[in-house]
């Protein structure tokens, strides 16, 4: 355990050590400062907490429970497996946790028109939501893949009011629609709110999304105390940006006793260019106004990305899990499709819950973790979504691999 103590918020740089910033055109950077000068008032406003607080209970359903899941551990013979039940929310996913904190920001910033990007979907139909809840108008941008491999999400999008943008360029998928939206944002600073997905970007979007998402391992605190009197030995959640994974562990950070472990994509492996481990094979750069871990080629261009699950498929990862990486605070480490696919089925069967393919990556690594833990000893996974929108794509892997 390193003597590192985290920063519990970024610096006056707006970074995290050396990553995180604000690299972005000078025309962004009042509205930068109009998000970060409204966030730190709300900090101290009560009000906006309890209405938050009140939206999660009553239109989320938190708390989300916490499953011992008896039949896995027994299964794995180790550890006591514990899953957070972030599927069970409003939406399907932890998504919606920080879409609503960001629109009731943006309500106080005098925004009315909300865009967004999304990868998977799931963050597109969170913001859709939230958005038809406050009668928001609401553009999504989608990369031309995503929107062909997730028609179902873009069909709810459609229903809930929002107007979904096809991405085109590039490799069509996330990292091309967070360009749009960053473009159309440029274009219209005013009336505008982006509503950042994950918790990377410009500062202070890794902060605030992770201060809306802090709320999964809160919970998990206590609801771990009140039902072992114990705090979790090991703690494990898929990392794409990283925003469900900054979240759970969050509230764990300065507890020496809580081995903190994030789980990248790794597609076909590592030893390929076919993955998504920015934190495991990736190196320093810039992109989305945001310094991190990319994946990159020799000369520095981003590389394409690539996950089974697209919710993981972005070549980046937020600041915070950066320096998280360099002080060795949280074990980085990843899994592959096949690995994800078949941690998802022994999900399924097992405890009859159908779990997205990005959470299976957490627990594909669950299920070599346990076997090494005591009896004793208490694992929890975040389950960040369900899967009902993976089927598909299981199935297909399933098909095509020998
Ligand atoms: C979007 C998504 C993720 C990945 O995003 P993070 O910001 O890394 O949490 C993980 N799980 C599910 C279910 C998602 O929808």
């Amino acid at each position: 355990m390193p003597s590192f103590h985290h920063p519990d918020a970024p610096d006056a740089q707006g970074q995290f050590g050396p990553y995180g910033g604000r690299y972005l055109p000078e025309t962004l950077i009042p509205t930068l400062d109009h998000l970060e000068r409204t966030y730190r008032e709300i900090r101290e406003d009560d009000g906006f907490w309890s209405e938050y607080r009140a939206l999660l209970a009553d239109y989320v359903g938190r708390p989300s429970p916490l499953f011992h899941a008896r039949a896995l551990s027994d299964a794995l013979g180790g550890a006591r497996l514990f899953l957070k039940r972030e599927d069970l929310n409003h939406t399907g996913a932890h998504k919606i946790n920080n879409c609503l904190g960001q629109v009731l920001l943006a309500r106080r910033m005098g925004k009315r028109r909300i865009i967004a990007e999304t990868g998977a979907g799931q963050h597109g139909v969170a913001t859709a939501t939230v958005c038809a809840l406050y009668g928001l108008p609401c553009v999504i941008f989608m990369g031309a893949v995503d929107v062909a491999r997730q028609a179902d999400n873009v069909a709810r999008m459609k229903m809930l009011g929002a107007e979904v943008r096809t991405v085109n360029q590039g490799s069509a998928t996330l990292k091309e629609a967070m360009n749009a939206a960053i473009r159309d944002w440029i274009a219209h600073p005013d009336e505008t709110y982006y509503l950042l997905g994950t918790g990377a970007g410009p500062h202070p979007y890794p902060w605030i999304v992770r201060e809306f998402q802090k709320v999964i391992g809160q919970e998990t605190r206590k609801q771990l105390l009140d039902q072992t009197g114990q705090l979790p030995d090991a703690m494990i959640a898929c990392v794409g940006g990283g925003s469900n994974a900054m979240g759970f562990f969050h509230p764990f950070l300065d507890e020496p006793g809580v081995r903190l472990y994030g789980i990248e994509a790794g597609g076909h492996g590592l030893h390929t260019a076919q993955h998504a481990a920015s934190l495991g094979q990736g190196r320093m750069g810039v992109l989305h106004g945001c310094c991190s871990y990319y994946l990159q080629d020799e000369d520095g261009q981003i590389a394409n990305a690539h996950s089974i699950s697209a919710g993981l498929d972005y070549p980046g990862v937020g600041p915070e899990h950066a320096l998280l990486r360099d002080t060795a605070r949280v074990t980085y480490a990843s899994v592959t499709d096949a690995q994800a696919v078949d941690a998802f089925r022994w999900l399924t069967r097992l405890q009859g819950i159908i779990p997205a393919l990005e959470s299976a990556h957490a627990l594909a690594y669950a299920r070599e973790l346990a076997p090494t833990m005591g009896t004793d000893q208490i694992l929890v996974v975040c389950l960040s979504g369900r899967g009902d929108k993976d089927l598909k794509t299981v199935q297909q892997f399933e098909e095509t691999s020998p």
